[in-house]
């Protein structure tokens, strides 16, 4: 049987299409915020991304970029002031910031009702406790990839390799919301292999670049690399041996071209959903 390739471009341009009626009725454009402080050239990049695509979506779009050397103070005024904006519904903070800032007390200021990032307390409390507002980007990406291709995940043992705040333990909320099994690895797991020769769902958060060997997965499992890794030759590759892990599992998702599309699209998806919450319509959560 040939892997099912789960293609996150595709479902990307469908969850975009889908924002289009949801913005054409709201009163004013939605708008967003991305802040970035100092010269990281990833950073440049993925800001550049956002920013790109709210453009496209026609929000009012701002980055706001500041020199390594700002303050704690200075950059906590500026979440302030994007904070008091009414045209501003979705503010982030791009990660990460530089050595001396504390980046938990600056997620920490954003208006929690502006939190497309999903990462504020408040937000990551409700999705703890099932009644998501705003959800982290990446995993609720996984989970629409997952929803799109009707990917059964009632009762199925699940294990989620990572346990950052940003993909592994959100991820792992929500596939226990979806009634998986859910089994949490990280760095101090001790026999990896073993956990995932009984998971019948893989999500891979780690941040090796293809840390997981073909020879782990479970025949006939779903395997999801959110991993985002550059080699030495420049190309980029997931967390999971993608080429080896193909003749065994039965679908996977592709680095690049899988999950990476998808953290865009949902952040534009909830930055609609925070203009609708803030424009007194109820928004999709
Ligand atoms: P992170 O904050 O560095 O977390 C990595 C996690 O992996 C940690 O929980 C760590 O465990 C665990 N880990 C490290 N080595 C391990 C090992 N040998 N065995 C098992 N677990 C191990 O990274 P992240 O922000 O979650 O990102 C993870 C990956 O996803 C990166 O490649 C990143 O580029 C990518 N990413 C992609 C997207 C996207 O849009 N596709 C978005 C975000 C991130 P400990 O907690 O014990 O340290």
């Amino acid at each position: 049987m040939s892997v099912q390739l789960l293609d996150g471009k595709a479902v990307a341009r469908a969850t975009l299409q889908s924002l289009r009626s949801r913005i054409d009725a709201l009163s004013r454009k939605p708008g967003i915020a991305v802040v970035r402080v100092g010269e990281d050239p990833a950073s440049k990049v993925y800001v550049g991304r956002k920013t790109a695509r709210a453009g496209k979506l026609g929000f009012r779009h701002e980055e706001v970029h500041l020199d390594a050397s700002v303050s704690q103070a200075e950059l906590e005024a500026v979440v302030d002031t994007l904070n008091a904006d009414d045209g501003i519904d979705g503010i982030l903070v791009q990660l990460p910031l530089p050595a001396g800032l504390d980046s938990t007390a600056i997620l920490d200021r954003i208006d929690a009702a502006k939190d497309v990032d999903g990462f504020h307390p408040n937000n990551a409390g409700h999705l703890s406790q099932g009644r998501s507002r705003f959800v982290p980007c990446t995993p609720a990406g996984v989970m629409r990839i997952l929803d799109h291709y009707g990917i059964d995940l009632e009762g199925k043992r699940a294990v989620v390799v990572g346990r950052s705040n940003i993909v592994g333990r959100p991820m792992a909320m929500l596939l226990e919301q979806a009634n998986c099994t859910v089994t949490v690895a990280h760095s101090r797991t001790r026999n990896l292999p073993d956990l995932l020769a009984d998971a019948e769902v893989v999500v891979a958060a780690i941040g090796r670049p293809n840390f997981v060997e073909g020879g782990w997965v479970r025949p006939g499992a779903v395997v999801v690399d959110v991993g985002i890794n550059r080699i030495e030759d420049g190309s980029l590759v997931g967390d999971v041996d993608t080429s080896s892990a193909s003749e065994r599992a039965a679908a996977i998702t592709p680095v690049p071209g899988g999950v990476g599309p998808m953290t865009i699209a949902m952040l534009m998806a909830n930055t609609v959903t925070a203009a609708e919450q803030r424009l007194g319509l109820s928004g999709e959560g």
